[in-house]
């Protein structure tokens, strides 16, 4: 079966910027698995999968414009210190999780830390560079109706996780 809108897929990857230093990979236990043509992933990474087959293996150049976008300077913000816990140990470099308006996951780097205001920076980590991904296919199957629904692949057991 190829990789084609609906299927579930699974695939090994390794992802470097240009230089070839790893810096995001999938493990053997946990192979990447997403629902093809939901915008799950990277639109290029994902444009370059369709139509593969289990086994087969490709390198991908993905520019920021099919992957994470240009960086925005107006992401870079001041914040008051106060709206972080008292207690956090606040260093410039450091990446934090935020949450955004729908519960989704922000990524926020500090990038300065003044007496009592904070620069951070919300552009995604990735934002701005070009992605090299090395990708392996594992498996690919027609995803269920269960799993349309909720968006995501479950696992050999039904779910690998909990749902609310
Ligand atoms: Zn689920």
């Amino acid at each position: 079966m190829k990789i084609a809108d609906g299927n579930a897929v699974e695939i090994d990857y390794k992802l470097h910027l240009g230089d070839g230093k790893i810096v995001d990979e999938s493990t053997a236990d946990e192979p990447l698995t997403y629902i093809h043509g939901e915008g799950h992933i990277v639109p290029g990474l994902e444009a370059a999968l369709e139509g593969m087959s289990p086994g087969e293996e490709k390198k991908v150049v993905v520019p920021p414009e099919e992957a994470y976008g240009d960086r925005d300077p107006d992401q870079v913000q001041e914040v008051e210190r106060s709206v972080f816990p008292a207690d956090m140990k606040l260093e410039a470099g450091m990446q934090l999780m935020a949450h955004g308006p729908e519960g989704e996951s922000l990524p926020v780097s500090i990038r300065e830390v003044k007496e009592d205001k904070v620069v951070v920076d919300l552009n995604h980590p990735l934002a701005g560079q070009t992605l090299h991904f090395d990708v392996k296919v594992r498996t690919v199957r027609q995803a269920t109706e269960e799993e349309k629904t909720h968006g995501h692949v479950h696992g050999p057991d039904g779910h690998g996780h909990d749902h609310e």
